[in-house]
């Protein structure tokens, strides 16, 4: 399954590709070395996810102040879903699955669905790291799993 050290071949990819465009490539890129890249203010520091100004001054022109930067790839749990549901045949194997909102260190909020121990009611604000999933046809899918449990 997925970890956080090493990756086992996955089965073919049978989903939705993710939607890789030239705003976030260097995202996509930062998983496939898995690191989890924040969109970064120079200026004072604030991080974002996904791309964003910076709300706190103004910015300079095509957003110079700011590049994706890598983060601790840490957080907590800030809210989870379960789906029974598969919208597409090829979660049709997975369901229920748990999708998760995870506030990270660094400050943002970024979801993606749960590995390993499946949340429960009490795991909210649980800590929690990335996990990567590396995929043969050329992209890496993040994942949240609990620490320490
Ligand atoms: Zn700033």
């Amino acid at each position: 399954m997925t970890t956080t050290e090493t990756t086992e071949a996955p089965p073919a990819w049978n989903k939705p590709p993710p939607n890789i465009d030239k705003d976030s490539r260097e995202f996509w890129d930062g998983l496939a070395r898995h690191e989890l890249l924040l969109w970064t203010c120079h200026t004072c520091g604030a991080q974002y996810w996904p791309k964003a100004y910076c709300i706190k001054h103004e910015n300079e022109p095509w957003a110079a102040n700011l590049s994706w930067q890598p983060s601790s790839g840490r957080g907590k749990l800030f809210a989870y879903n379960v789906h029974h549901w598969a919208f597409h045949p090829g979660f049709k194997d997975e369901v229920p699955y748990y999708y998760a909102l995870v506030e990270l260190d660094e400050g943002p909020l970024i979801s993606a669905t749960m590995v390993g121990r499946p949340p429960a009611a009490g795991d909210v604000g649980k800590a929690v790291r990335i996990a990567y999933e590396d995929h043969p046809e050329g992209f890496t899918i993040p994942h949240f799993e609990f620490v320490g449990d």
